[in-house]
């Protein structure tokens, strides 16, 4: 039974290890990937979840290698 398009490998990054801006580095390809960048060059958002309006799980493929990256620990408040 064919799959649908899959990869089959999803990355997860969690944003409490990323830096400060929230950028991080693709764990494939090692192309640098920002959620600020509204260019959307080196990423694609394909999926987001979200839990009392609050951004908690942003599903992204990056442009370069065509990974699947899964991003979590949004609103971590560690440095409330
Ligand atoms: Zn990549």
């Amino acid at each position: 039974m064919k799959k649908l398009k899959n990869k089959g490998y999803t990355y997860t990054i969690n944003l409490a290890n990323a830096e400060d801006d929230g950028s991080f580095a693709c764990p494939k390809c090692n192309t640098s990937i920002s959620p600020e960048d509204e260019t959307e060059n080196n990423y694609e958002i394909i999926d987001t979840k979200i839990v009392n309006n609050e951004l908690t799980e942003l599903v992204l493929t990056c442009n370069k290698c065509g990974c699947t990256i899964k991003l979590i620990g949004f609103h971590q408040d560690s440095n409330a």
